[in-house]
């Protein structure tokens, strides 16, 4: 089994291209075979650079390594079809001189004078072949000699395939089974410019073919020019060692019709691309997964998901485990609608199967980034209590950001104002005298000590732990008061609880005043 994954560098590589390349992948790994990347770089017009590095940092940052590559080399190189160029030639002039292409000589104009007339005259549809072609300036038109003088004088040209009239066209593809299309339908593809550079068409046949290609896997969106293709391996005498097709269904929108777009993802505000693209203009410009905290064997597991399933209740999978559940015949045929939220819960999995160490880690690092310096002793109790409440990994950042920091940045107006009064602050410096004497910080013994405090003392828990709440975090929300206590320390715990009153009751005569 030999499968490539092809993509053309002209921008960013959508996650639709990342799950072609993945489901690619997956499939030479389960059956032992050799996953090729090859670059798709005829169309000089739309060529992008960094779209190629793009495309390769990608695939590296999922975990979706080629075995035979431009980077990686192999026996069937180059991987650059513009690398390749001198071989295209010949298998253009070869299929005019069966007579399954010819030349033509229209122009940009002219075609487009075609296809209005066309339309004029109620035919929708309109396009260069064989209702069309015998109007046109091509070599079926022209006589032997005229097509010759036209070359000669070195007039602008493309060669097209000459599509049969009549036929139909039998593609069989593996997740549709049998797909046919009426030749008359199809147009007669240009095939080769007069630049030298070989058309998409040509190129992929030609270069499936050299590299013993076994399965196409690819987007639906391809399908449509797979009858152009059966009819250029057919030409080229290589038929019988044609790939076998596979056409994946079409990634759709979160809502409506229509498929996922980059239009999408500004819309709804999530990413449609693995990693961040810097454009020249704003508006191309975006966020990807890798940025907005995705982890990347989430993205795969999610990925994968989209338009196949292993027909069991597992939902996740390492890519170790999804090569060996992958097959073709769990692909759907139907499209995969896009769900950010599914993304979301893969990537809280992916979350909470990492170690505390490894979080801890990850905290560091991007506390460090931030500009904070915190230690690791720390970093392990803070993921601890947070890794529960967090989605992404930067998160964890914001998530106890009152914790990390030197003091208290803001506190709940609201509820200083509600719970700030009375005998409040008398009880909570009342507590804080004998704190001062305890030494033991552990969560546990903590909470046993202040539960004993408040029933020797006939006080309430509702008198005590509002102060001490806010006075620790500045909100009568988050993680239990003793294990903020813990993580916080002696120290810390008892300048923010001194430091408190004088703090609510600013708030409080802001509110009078
Ligand atoms: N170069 C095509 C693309 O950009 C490849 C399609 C195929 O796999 O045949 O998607």
């Amino acid at each position: 089994m030999r499968v490539r994954f092809a993509p053309s560098p002209t921008g960013a590589l959508h996650i639709g291209g990342v799950r072609t390349a993945l489901y690619n992948y997956l499939l030479a790994k389960k059956h032992g075979g050799t996953f090729i990347l090859r670059i798709e770089d005829t169309d000089q017009k739309r060529y992008v650079p960094g779209a190629e590095d793009y495309i390769k940092s990608a695939l590296a940052w999922c975990g979706i390594s080629p075995d035979e590559g431009p980077d990686q080399g192999g026996d069937f190189g180059p991987y650059r079809q513009s690398e390749r160029k001198d071989m295209y030639a010949q298998y253009a002039f070869q299929l005019v001189e069966s007579g399954n292409a010819y030349y033509a000589f229209d122009s940009p104009d002219e075609i487009e004078a075609m296809r209005q007339a066309q339309q004029a005259a109620g035919n929708q549809g309109a396009r260069y072949g064989v209702d069309t072609r015998m109007g046109m300036k091509n070599s079926l038109t022209f006589s032997a000699e005229e097509t010759k003088a036209w070359l000669d004088e070195g007039k602008p040209y493309t060669i097209r395939l000459r599509i049969p009239e009549d036929e139909t066209i039998t593609v069989n593809d593996v997740i549709r089974n049998t797909v046919s299309f009426e030749s008359k339908e199809l147009d007669d593809k240009v095939i080769f410019k007069s630049d030298g550079m070989p058309t998409y068409h040509l190129a992929n046949v030609v270069d499936d073919h050299f590299m013993q290609i076994s399965h196409v896997i690819r987007g639906e969106e391809w399908l449509s020019s797979t009858g152009h293709h059966v009819y250029l391996y057919r030409f080229l005498g290589w038929e019988d060692t044609m790939p076998q097709f596979a056409h994946l269904p079409l990634i759709l929108a979160p809502e409506g019709k229509g498929k996922l777009s980059k239009r999408h993802g500004k819309k709804f505000g999530f990413p449609v691309f693995p990693l961040s693209w810097e454009a020249e203009k704003e508006e191309d410009s975006f966020t990807g997964f890798k940025d907005a905290g995705y982890l990347p064997e989430a993205l795969v597991n999610f990925l994968a998901f989209l338009g196949w399933n292993p027909g069991t209740e597992q939902e996740i999978f390492s890519l170790v485990e999804l090569v060996e559940a992958f097959s073709l015949d769990r692909i759907n045929k139907g499209g995969a609608r896009f769900d950010i939220v599914k993304a979301k819960w893969y990537n809280q999995q992916y979350i909470l199967q990492m170690t505390d160490e490894e979080l801890a880690e990850a905290y560091l690092s991007m506390a460090k980034n931030a500009g904070k310096e915190l230690n690791a002793d720390f970093a392990l109790k803070y993921v601890r209590m947070f890794k529960e409440r967090i989605e992404f990994l930067p998160d964890l950042l914001t998530a106890g950001s009152f914790l990390a920091d030197d003091e208290v940045s803001e506190y709940d107006k609201k509820s200083v104002r509600k719970k700030w009064k009375g005998d409040a602050e008398a009880v909570l410096n009342g507590y804080l005298d004998v704190l001062a004497q305890e030494d033991n910080f552990e969560p546990v013994h903590l909470e046993s000590f202040t539960k004993e405090y408040i029933e020797q003392n006939g006080l309430s828990f509702g008198a005590l732990f509002p102060g001490l709440r806010l006075g620790l975090s500045g909100s009568l929300k988050g993680p239990s008061i003793f294990d903020m206590m813990e993580i916080l320390g002696k120290e810390k715990s008892i300048a923010r609880l001194k430091n408190a009153p004088s703090k609510f009751d600013a708030i409080k005569e802001e509110a009078n005043g």
